[in-house]
């Protein structure tokens, strides 16, 4: 066991979290996987992982922005920055497989997934908002270039809970990398 590996500072007043100059909370991650299968029951599977998919990837942005902002580090830094600390604050351990900027594709390995310690083997991917983070982090990647505007896709190409060792996201421009739910 270690300590929390990101820094935390906590408003006096208020008790807000910040962490690098970002609100922050902790919850349990059985709620947050809650909130999803309860959405899944309710909305079914289409609907969530639309719900989600714009939420995540729009998250993904702001988070970026905020730290390009904040460190001036370049885009592609940033991007790596990115998957670090949501591995650092438990959401799994990414894995970058493969960037290349100047065409806007990226692969991503996780392991010990929080949805897959959730859901279990299902027999399906699960990590949908996972493969919307990608795209999203491609989408921040894009701005500034000759790919800003384009339609970026991204899905989960394997999952551990489809029977897989790990979940694997891809990330690009076009239409044939169709968001996965399945
Ligand atoms: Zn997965």
């Amino acid at each position: 066991m270690t300590k929390l590996p990101v820094p935390v500072d906590i408003d006096n007043e208020s008790g807000a979290w910040m962490s690098e100059g970002q609100p922050m909370i902790l919850i349990p991650r059985r709620f947050w996987v809650f909130v999803q299968k309860q959405a899944e029951e309710q909305f079914g599977l289409v609907a969530t992982a639309e719900l989600f998919n714009h939420a995540t990837r729009k998250g993904t942005r702001v988070w970026c922005e905020q730290e390009e902002l904040r460190s001036g580090a370049c885009r592609e830094e940033v991007l790596k920055r990115y998957f670090d600390r949501v591995s650092a604050r438990g959401m799994g351990r990414f894995a970058i497989k493969s960037i290349d900027v100047d065409t806007g594709h990226l692969a991503v390995e996780l392991h010990n997934s929080i949805y897959v310690a959730e859901y279990g083997n299902v027999g399906r991917c699960v990590c949908y908002p996972f493969a919307s983070a990608v795209a999203g982090a491609v989408e921040y990647l894009a701005g500034g270039s000759t790919l800003s505007g384009a339609q970026i896709s991204g899905q989960e190409v394997c999952c551990e809970a489809n029977g897989h060792s790990h979940c694997l996201f891809e990330a690009g421009p076009g239409k044939n990398l169709e968001h996965s739910i399945g």
